[in-house]
C-alpha cells in the first residue's frame, strides 16, 4: 500500500507490476491523485485510470491512520470506518524531511526544510561567503514539480554561477575589470513549464504542457525496461559501456537560462528520459 503523489503512484504500480499476486492499494485523502501537483484534472484522472488498469486499487477521499498489528502487520483505519490489515504500508506523504535539516542553519530553510535561494541559486544573503555558495536540485525550495530534469538544469546553472564568481574574483584581483571587457553574468533559473513523465507499471503517462500521452510504447520510449537507469547513466557520462556512434542526442529544450541583467544564455537540453 502506498499513499499520494507521483512517488506513491510509481511505487504502487511498480509493486503490482513486479508482484502481481499482491493486493496493492493506494489510499489518498483528496478527491484526485496527484492533488498537490499543478496539473490539469484530465492528467490526474488519466493517472488514476492507468493505475487501475495496472491492477492497483485506488481509494480516494479517505484519510488513513496506521496502527501496528501483530506479526509485523499494520492495521489501516480509513476515515469511513473501513479497516484493512496490511502486510506492509509505505507512507509516501512525508514532506519536510529534506537532508538539509541539521546540516544547514534552520533560518536558511523554509517550512519544508528546503533551502531558500535567489533565482541565481545563491544561498540566502546572510550566508558567510555567499558568493561561493550555490545550490541545485530537490533541496532548493521552488514552486513546481521536482524532477530530475529540473535538478540537472539547476546543476548547470549553479556550476555556471560558481565559475562566474571565480572569474570575477580573479579579474578583480588581477585588476582586469576594464570597461571594455565582457563582465560575466550570473544565470537564473527559468520558469519551468509544468510537465511530468510518470512510470505506471508497464505504461507511461506524460504531459508536456499541452497534451497528455500514455501507453506501453511510450513507456519503452521514455524509460526503456529499466526505469531509465541506463539512459540516465549515459547522459551523465557515468558508464563506459556507451557505444559512441556520433549520432546526435535526442534533446528537449528544457530551459532558457536568463542572466540577471537580461542577457540570454541557452542551457543545454536534457534528454527526454530525464524530463
Ligand atoms: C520514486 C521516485 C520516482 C521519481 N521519478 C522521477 C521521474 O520519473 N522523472 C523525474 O524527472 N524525476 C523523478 N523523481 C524525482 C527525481 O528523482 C529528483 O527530482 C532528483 O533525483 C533530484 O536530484 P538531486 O540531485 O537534487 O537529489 P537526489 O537525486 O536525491 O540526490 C541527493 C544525493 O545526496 C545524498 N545525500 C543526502 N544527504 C547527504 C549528506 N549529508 N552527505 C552526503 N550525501 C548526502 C543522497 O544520498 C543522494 O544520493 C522521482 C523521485 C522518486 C523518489
Amino acid at each position: 500500500m502506498a499513499f499520494v503523489g507521483a512517488v506513491g503512484i510509481e511505487f504502487a504500480a511498480e509493486i503490482k507490476h513486479n508482484h502481481p499476486q499482491l493486493r496493492t492499494t493506494l489510499i489518498h485523502s483528496r478527491a484526485k491523485v496527484l492533488s498537490s501537483e499543478p496539473l490539469l484534472d484530465l492528467v490526474k484522472d488519466r493517472a488514476k485510470l492507468i493505475l487501475e488498469e495496472e491492477g492497483v486499487e485506488v481509494i480516494l477521499e479517505n484519510r488513513a491512520t496506521i496502527y501496528p498489528a501483530t506479526n509485523g502487520k499494520s492495521l489501516v483505519k480509513l476515515a469511513d470506518g473501513t479497516k484493512i490489515l496490511a502486510d506492509a504500508v509505505l507512507d509516501t506523504t512525508k514532506k519536510g524531511d529534506s537532508s538539509a535539516r541539521g546540516i544547514l542553519p534552520a533560518e536558511f530553510l523554509d517550512k519544508n526544510g528546503e533551502l531558500r535561494t535567489t533565482r541565481s541559486l545563491a544561498f540566502p544573503a546572510e550566508t558567510p561567503n555567499v558568493e561561493r555558495h550555490f545550490a541545485a536540485g530537490d533541496v532548493v525550495a521552488f514552486d513546481g514539480i521536482k524532477r530530475a530534469g529540473g535538478a540537472m538544469v539547476m546543476g548547470q546553472i549553479a556550476a555556471n554561477n560558481l565559475w562566474v564568481e571565480l572569474l570575477k574574483e580573479e579579474r578583480e584581483e588581477s585588476g582586469q575589470m576594464e570597461e571594455d571587457k565582457e563582465i560575466p553574468q550570473l544565470a537564473v533559473i527559468p520558469d519551468y513549464p509544468v510537465v511530468i513523465g510518470l512510470a505506471v507499471g508497464k505504461q507511461c503517462l506524460t504531459y508536456d504542457g499541452t497534451a497528455e500521452r500514455w501507453g506501453e510504447q511510450l513507456m519503452k520510449d521514455y524509460f526503456q525496461d529499466d526505469l531509465g537507469w541506463q539512459g540516465s547513466l549515459k547522459y551523465l557520462g557515468l558508464t563506459d559501456k556507451v557505444e559512441r556512434t556520433g549520432e546526435k542526442e535526442v534533446n528537449v529544450a528544457v530551459a532558457e537560462v536568463i542572466s540577471d541583467i537580461d542577457k540570454s544564455v541557452v542551457a543545454e537540453g536534457v534528454p527526454v528520459a530525464a524530463a
